[in-house]
């Protein structure tokens, strides 16, 4: 089949944005998504907080979106450190807003990713166990995190494949994963779930790399490998510089290219808020 052959089958998109924290961000977060809404994703997502922090203001941007912008809006929600009772109500504030799509997540200590994760007694104790929460109490959208490069505290892959697995048995429609840079770390992944009979959806999440700097940073902390290759291309390449920006371009270009051609046909994109890197990856996408 052609690269042409395989846009026309149909490429759907998803769109990640984050909560903002000021006014001026506000902004910035409004004037994206407005650039982006014709581009008709399949949903937009609103992160929440680490260590389940920022609740009320995912909560009102969620909503906002889908009011909005008529778009489905998906709410992601994090356990960690909140017992079933409150996170049920999350949930059940989402219900009565008409919000149907959840990214169940676990989340992680406020520490950071590596810090013991510690089940409260009245808490949810895993993604997999919040799922199967959120399925009691509504028919909701759900998607989970899944790992390429397997999950930081998974002792092994086994381990890491069977953790996915009992979120979709719990009832998840599809997985989306962590950032990866190296698309075969995608294929392996993809490989293994077949194998261990995952049969939804397992959607690439791809990171534009807008601030390579900054992009390093947020990867080192989520234990997502940079290729020795990336950092040669951007050393030395200041960020808001056009070379810094054909590089962005011409870098995520490669790896959606890349995942099309292999049999990709649904994307979720990590915009950090921003709009221009999106476009111009949905525009080679063929929307
Ligand atoms: P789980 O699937 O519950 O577990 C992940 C790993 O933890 C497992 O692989 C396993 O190694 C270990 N584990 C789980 N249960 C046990 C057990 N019982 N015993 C021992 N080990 C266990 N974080 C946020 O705070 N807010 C967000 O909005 C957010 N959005 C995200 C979106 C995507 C697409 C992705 C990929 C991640 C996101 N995260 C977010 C990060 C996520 O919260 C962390 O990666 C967290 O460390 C794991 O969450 P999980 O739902 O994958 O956990």
């Amino acid at each position: 089949m052609t690269f042409e052959a395989k846009r026309a089958r149909g490429v759907t998109m998803s769109f990640e944005f984050f909560p903002p924290k000021t006014e001026a961000a506000e902004e910035k977060f409004w004037q994206s998504l407005e650039a982006l809404a014709p581009l008709k994703p399949s949903m937009v997502s609103v992160t929440y907080g680490a260590g389940g922090s920022d609740r009320e203001r995912t909560t009102r941007m969620v909503s906002e979106v889908k009011k909005r912008t008529g778009l489905e809006a998906a709410a992601h929600l994090t356990c960690v450190g909140a017992s079933r009772d409150e996170v049920d109500e999350v949930v059940r504030g989402y219900q009565a807003a008409g919000i149907n799509h959840i990214v169940a997540l676990r989340g992680d200590p406020p520490a950071g990713i590596g810090e013991r994760f510690e089940t409260r007694p009245d808490g949810y104790r895993d993604g997999a166990d919040l799922v199967a929460g959120i399925r009691k109490i509504g028919d909701f959208d759900i998607s989970v995190a899944a790992y390429p490069e397997k999950h930081p505290e998974s002792r092994d892959w086994q381990f890491d494949i069977d953790n996915l697995k009992r979120k979709v048995d719990a009832g998840a429609n599809r997985a989306i994963t962590q950032m990866f840079f190296d698309n075969a770390d995608y294929w392996r992944f993809l490989d293994r779930c077949t194998k261990a009979g995952i049969s939804v959806p397992i959607v690439p999440g791809i990171q534009p790399i807008h601030n390579f700097v900054q992009v390093s940073r947020f990867a080192a902390k989520c234990k997502a490998r940079i290729p020795g290759e990336l950092t040669r291309r951007f050393e030395g390449v200041e960020a808001g510089t056009d070379l810094h920006g054909m590089l962005a371009a011409a870098t995520a270009a490669q790896q959606v290219t890349e995942l099309l051609e292999g049999g990709v046909t649904a994307f979720h994109f990590f915009t950090m808020n921003r709009s221009e890197l999106v476009i111009a990856l949905a525009r080679l996408l063929g929307h």
